[in-house]
Order: C-alpha cells, then sequence, then structure tokens
C-alpha cells in the first residue's frame, strides 16, 4: 500500500512537472492556415480610388519590404498588374524578411473571384507578441526576422480566370471588368493577417474559433458592440451560443486599442446568416461603400470599382496586429535611410513586459551615437536615452510607470534605424 501511494505521488509530481515546463516553454508550432473566399458583385460602381501619391506625402519613398511572386499559369497582362499591387505593399510594409506568394490562375466556382491567405499559421515563435496566439506566416517572419518555413510560400492567392478582368495599370474603372490591381491589393491584404478564423457550427447554433484550442491574432481584436472581446472566455464559451449571436449581429468591431479610433473602430462584416469562408474577415460593405477610402476589404468587389489604396484603418490594423507599416506612427523611411535588411540586430526583450525592457545593441568596434526612444501607439515620445559612445551592450527601460497597451521602441544606432513594437 505504502508503495502504491509513493509511485501515485510521483506520478503526479511528474505530470504536474510536465505541465509546468509546458506552460514555460511554449514552443514553436505551425500548422496550414484557413483561407478566405472572396467574392463579387456585377453591379458596375464606377468609382475610383487611385493609388497614394507617395511623393506628394513625401512619405514611403522606398520599398521597405521585399514580395517575391512566383505565377502559376497566369497570363502575361495579369502579371503586370498583380505586380502593381505587389509594388503598392513593398511601400507599405515593413520587413527583413522576403514575403512569398505563390499566384495561381485557376478556373473557381462561378460566383468566387478568388481564394486567398497565408499557406501557415505559426505560434510560439521568437518575438512573437502574444503566447499561444496564431500568426500567418509573413507576419511571424516578419516579427521574427527569421524565415519559419525555409524558404517556401508565405500567402497562396487563387484568381479565378473565368472574371472579366480588366487587366490595365492606368486605374481605369471599366464597365462590367474587375480591376485586378484592386483584387490583388485585397487578396494579398488576407495575406497578411486580415483573416480570422471564426465560424458559425452546429447547424447554425453555434459559434467558435481557433486551431488546435489558439485563436488566430485577428481573432484576438474582435469585439462586439459592447468592446467585450470575443476571445474573453469568461463571457464567450468557445462554442456557444453567444458567440454565434455576436458573430451574426452585424456588429462586429476590430478593437483597434489607438485611442483616435476609439469612436469610429473598424466595423467587420458579420451578416446573418453566415457566409462561411467570406464572414468576420471583411469590413462592413455598408459601413465603407465601394469609392469610399476605407473600402478595400469590404467583402463583394463590383465591376468598374478601382481602389489601389490600403486605406488608414486596414493599415492600422494590420499595424497593431503586429506588422511595422512604413509611414504610420509618424515613422517615415527617406531615401537618406538605410532599409530594414540591415537593421534586425537590436534586441528588445521581454516582449510584452511588465517591468523593465532590455534593449540589447550588438557591440562594434568604432564608436557611434545610440539613440534610444520610446515611444506611445500615437507617436507621442515617453523617454529618451542618448548615449555619445557605447560602452555597455544592454540599456534597461523601466515601463513600470506605463499603462497596458502598445507602444514603440526607436534605436538609432549610428546610420542604422531600428523600430520595434512592444507590448505592455
Ligand atoms: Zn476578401
Amino acid at each position: 500500500m505504502i508503495f502504491k501511494k509513493y509511485s501515485m505521488m510521483r506520478f503526479s509530481t511528474i505530470i504536474g512537472l510536465y505541465l509546468l515546463l509546458q506552460q514555460i516553454g511554449f514552443s514553436q508550432e505551425s500548422m496550414p492556415a484557413k483561407p478566405v473566399v472572396c467574392h463579387f458583385s456585377e453591379e458596375n460602381s464606377f468609382t475610383q480610388i487611385l493609388p497614394e501619391d507617395f511623393i506628394k506625402n513625401n512619405a514611403r519613398l522606398l520599398a521597405t519590404s521585399k514580395i517575391e511572386v512566383t505565377y502559376i499559369d497566369f497570363p502575361a497582362s495579369a502579371k503586370i498588374a498583380f505586380q502593381q499591387a505587389v509594388a503598392l505593399w513593398e511601400k507599405y510594409l515593413i520587413s527583413p524578411q522576403t514575403i512569398r506568394i505563390k499566384a495561381t490562375w485557376s478556373s473557381l466556382t462561378s460566383t468566387t473571384l478568388a481564394v486567398s491567405g497565408a499557406t501557415r499559421i505559426f505560434k510560439n515563435f521568437t518575438n512573437a507578441p502574444y503566447s499561444n496566439i496564431w500568426y500567418p506566416t509573413p507576419l511571424a517572419e516578419a516579427l521574427s526576422g527569421k524565415d519559419l518555413n525555409s524558404g517556401d510560400y508565405d500567402i497562396n492567392v487563387t484568381l479565378n480566370s473565368n472574371i472579366n478582368w480588366y487587366y490595365g495599370t492606368d486605374a481605369k474603372a471599366q464597365a462590367g471588368k474587375y480591376d485586378l490591381i484592386t483584387v490583388a491589393m485585397h487578396e494579398i491584404a488576407h495575406g497578411l493577417g486580415f483573416s480570422s478564423s471564426m465560424e458559425v457550427i452546429n447547424s447554425d447554433t453555434q459559434g467558435q474559433y481557433g486551431q488546435s484550442g489558439s485563436a488566430y491574432v485577428y481573432d484576438a481584436f474582435m469585439q462586439d458592440s459592447q468592446k467585450i472581446k470575443l476571445t474573453n472566455t469568461g463571457i464567450y464559451g468557445n462554442p456557444s451560443l453567444d458567440l454565434k449571436k455576436s458573430l451574426t449581429s452585424n456588429a462586429l468591431y476590430f478593437g483597434l486599442k489607438n485611442n483616435k479610433f476609439a469612436n469610429i473602430l473598424p466595423r467587420l462584416y458579420a451578416p446573418s446568416p453566415y457566409k462561411d469562408g467570406v464572414s468576420f474577415s471583411h469590413f462592413d460593405e455598408n459601413t465603407y461603400p465601394s469609392g469610399s477610402i476605407n473600402s478595400l476589404m469590404s467583402p463583394s468587389v463590383r465591376a468598374a470599382e478601382v481602389n489601389q489604396t490600403p486605406g488608414e484603418l486596414l493599415l492600422n490594423c494590420l499595424n497593431e496586429m503586429g506588422w511595422q507599416i512604413n509611414g504610420l506612427i509618424g515613422y517615415v523611411v527617406t531615401d537618406t535611410e538605410s532599409i530594414p535588411e540591415q537593421n534586425m540586430e537590436v534586441k528588445v526583450f521581454p516582449n510584452p513586459a511588465e517591468d523593465f525592457l532590455n534593449v540589447a545593441i550588438p557591440l562594434q568596434h568604432q564608436p557611434r551615437t545610440i539613440k534610444i526612444t520610446l515611444l506611445s501607439s500615437n507617436g507621442i515620445i515617453l523617454q529618451s536615452i542618448e548615449n555619445q559612445l557605447v560602452t555597455v551592450e544592454t540599456f534597461v527601460i523601466d515601463v513600470r510607470a506605463l499603462s497596458e497597451g502598445i507602444y514603440f521602441l526607436r534605436v538609432v544606432d549610428g546610420e542604422r534605424i531600428t523600430v520595434k513594437k512592444i507590448v505592455k
């Protein structure tokens, strides 16, 4: 009997240790992602939102990321238009890792315009802002500064070859035709992470989300009209009827933390009945009608609808999910600054931070000026450290007085500039 008791204790201790290690360890995991399906409307829109005038705005003058596309069965003129969308996104996104897209030209069902999404999702990778949250491949790579899938594709985009596409790069709204640059920009955004795992299941009775027990980073920002997060398991069970009600409430929002948007939170597409693969991963069609500046991510692209600008709301959603966006929060890469390929040497940890933030700067032989600035999410300078000559490797910043939220740390190391997103 004594022996039996002893072995039971040992067993439970081992299980306990194993669970504890699992919690501390959070080892990196990956699995295939769920794609988004996009539809079209036959109605002609005759609206036109031109690409941003980069030179006039004196921002986004340079590409701050590299997007490489492999085309499968694409007609030559379609490639040219797709590349135009790629060149635009390269000026908005900041990533040290090449973003690889597989773009396929294929016959899809008659109501489908395109299918798109990240190839895979990753969690608990190096520098992941949140533990146990799935990030799409290109964002996980941008955050970790690592190629996580050995050079494989990060995004899959399939365009329906049966659509009457407009291949022109002159942003003309053509009756009965679908502007390929507009659609390519929209589909790339899904692949960057504008994609929810929420769904309605069990004969329209329950809402649920996540893969292998973890939510997508996009899901973690979804909130109801009372500003309650749908991933708040104290309020919303997963799966549950309450979740289903909110998912079909037509009153679902992307909870941007930036106060600037407190009263104009992006409204998500949450129709009743739920539309599989379409609901939630788009902005609300009625709130952002064709021709309005934030309409790129509305669920149904119209004929003769040209929109070649992401819009402030989409850029801020991407930014708060973890993307560094060129020209946002006052951070502008001009041609005198270096691009991020060379800027991954500065390490900031722990992130999320509670009390102190360590900024590790690799020592180099030559003396140079180091300037570290902590900024609020809307660009206000909170703290500044300036050193003429680096004699230490790690700077410590006291963040105990900061409230919970998103911050930016800008490190100027000689000629190199690094901007890191910090979660407190
Ligand atoms: Zn879409």
